[in-house]
């Protein structure tokens, strides 16, 4: 193991062991995943540092798509300040933990996730916005 996802999974490995079914695993995943979007909304709720703007966007088939990269919008104003930004980062880390228990329970290594994704991207990235 040696890129930074294979550590990072043999850290998890080593350090998990309270919720090791993978029935506690995958909802812990889910309510992971909650308590990250839940930080994202606070940061726009109640500290107000960014703030979402949204409205339907349009992909022009006339256009090219790093014009239509350039011309969709993320909705969002603002930046992160630096507590909204640990408090997303911690709860990013806490998801990363169980994604790599998943991992480790299933006999998958996360580096090859990564990778398998990675060239996925680098070949059919582009095309899979339309
Ligand atoms: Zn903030």
């Amino acid at each position: 193991m040696s890129n930074a996802y294979s550590v990072f999974q043999d850290c998890v490995s080593n350090a998990q062991f309270r919720n090791k079914s993978i029935l506690d695993i995958v909802t812990k995943l889910s309510e992971q995943t909650a308590l990250l979007n839940r930080a994202v909304s606070k940061s726009v709720t109640h500290c107000g540092c960014v703030k979402i703007n949204a409205k339907k966007q349009y992909i022009n088939n006339q256009k090219s798509i790093e014009e239509n990269k350039i011309s969709l919008d993320n909705h969002l104003d603002g930046c992160l300040c630096p507590r909204c930004k640990d408090k997303i980062e911690e709860e990013m880390g806490d998801l990363m933990f169980y994604l790599a228990s998943l991992c480790e329970t299933l006999d998958i290594n996360l580096d090859d996730v990564i990778e398998q994704k990675t060239d996925f991207l680098k070949t059919f990235g582009k095309y899979s916005l339309l």
